[in-house]
């Protein structure tokens, strides 16, 4: 089973708060003197988990192509994402409910983060209405009528049972005017307020250890974004996450997006950047001050023959790669690389068979899971600087590689 880095650890003494005790709660390590990275522990009723980390993501309680052994013994990833969305419409959070929660429904012994439902309402259903109630939107399953509100997606992910739940936000597209950015940015402060609200009375009673994070809106404006981040840190919630990023915008606009509030967010709860980012981005976001990061690309671009490697990408149904012996990436420790060739992996992905999306899942997770134990290495050792800096020379040489791509 797991190394002993991964079990529970003891509720440190700052967990006792004022208003009430922390659900989880942040260790921070270590700081980053120059830029500001931080390295610390999150710990969770499903473990303590290292950080900064990636989440894989789960869409349907189960991250496509892998099963739970896969992620948990041969990944060791301590927290999975999964999204309310899609649970609460199939097979509903009811059911998942009457197994004791999503752990036990899927078996996954690690933490579970679930999103609020909101960016999936608001990028899958063609119809919805908002109101300041919350909004109402059709399934794209069925085509059904069903209503989220900022108490009724904290119920539905209390009933999940995830360990971080996020409050139901509006995730404006992009672009939109600083008018309807501000009216936006509004509905989502209220919304967390009637959350927050909601959740204390909710946990109140039976503390049941799952916290709940307001998400920093704004679209693309910084001065929304800082007046957003002061109004959500009224609220004192265990950690903040960001959320709007990877809409379609410019990629250093979401970088100066999330530089925007670092100095707003509190120093001592985690940090959630919600849908970032490629590889090379990854170490660039926890340079701005983030701990969390969840993104579909490495899953996805594996089932489409897009892999990440140490030298960059690897398109394997690229010509090249047909009667290649070596591993995708010699330096990867992965079950795929230990064992199987490009020429091997490319037969499988021309031939359409389902091992190529599982063993592709498996090597691009593992990439990026392994660069954030880097990055989280070198924050611990003082070493990021110079990590970052290094990154960034090879994002720009393996960019211009021919065949790479
Ligand atoms: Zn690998």
């Amino acid at each position: 089973m797991r190394s002993a880095a991964f079990g529970r650890r003891g509720i440190p003494r700052d967990f006792i708060q004022s208003r009430l005790p922390r659900q989880i709660s942040f260790t921070l390590e270590a700081e980053c003197p120059e830029t500001r990275a931080r390295a610390g522990i999150l710990h969770t009723a499903h473990g303590d988990i290292p950080t900064p980390i990636f989440m894989p993501v789960g869409t349907q309680g189960t991250v496509k192509g892998l099963s739970q052994r896969d992620l948990w013994e041969d990944l060791q990833a301590p927290i999975i994402l999964s999204n309310t969305y899609h649970l609460y419409l199939r097979p509903g959070h009811e059911l998942i409910g009457q197994f004791g929660g999503l752990h036990q429904f899927m078996n996954w012994p690690g933490a579970i983060l679930t999103d609020s439902g909101g960016y999936q309402v608001f990028s899958l259903s063609e119809l919805r209405r908002v109101t300041e109630e919350g909004v109402t939107f059709q399934s794209h399953l069925d085509g059904a009528t069903h209503r989220f509100t900022p108490a009724s997606t904290v119920d539905v992910q209390l009933a999940l049972g995830s360990d971080v739940m996020m409050v139901l936000d509006e995730c404006p597209p992009y672009p939109v005017g600083h008018e309807f950015g501000r009216a936006s940015m509004e509905r989502t402060v209220r919304w967390a307020q009637q959350a927050l609200e909601h959740y204390n009375g909710r946990i109140a009673a039976s503390p049941p250890r799952q916290a709940l994070f307001p998400i920093v809106q704004g679209s693309f404006f910084a001065d929304l974004r800082r007046e957003c981040a002061r109004r959500l840190v009224e609220l004192d919630a265990d950690g903040y996450a960001v959320g709007g990023l990877s809409v379609g915008e410019p990629r250093p606009l979401s970088m100066e997006m999330v530089e925007a509030t670092e100095d707003i967010l509190p120093r001592d709860r985690p940090r959630y950047a919600m849908g970032v980012g490629m590889p090379h981005e990854l170490a660039e976001y926890v340079a701005r001050g983030i701990d969390m990061m969840d993104c579909v690309l490495p899953t996805r671009n594996a089932r489409n023959g897009w892999l990440f490697t140490s030298e960059g990408r690897v398109v394997i149904k690229h010509a090249a790669h047909r009667d290649d012996p070596r591993p995708l990436d010699p330096e990867c420790k992965c079950y795929t690389c230990r064992n199987h060739s490009r020429a091997y992996l490319r037969h499988l992905f021309q031939a359409g068979e389902m091992l190529f999306a599982s063993l592709a899942t498996r090597h691009n997770l593992q990439r990026y899971l392994d660069i954030m134990r880097e990055i989280r290495q070198s924050i611990l050792l003082g070493q990021f600087p110079q990590y970052l800096r290094t990154t960034r020379e090879r994002h720009t040489l393996t960019s211009t590689v021919p065949g790479q791509v």
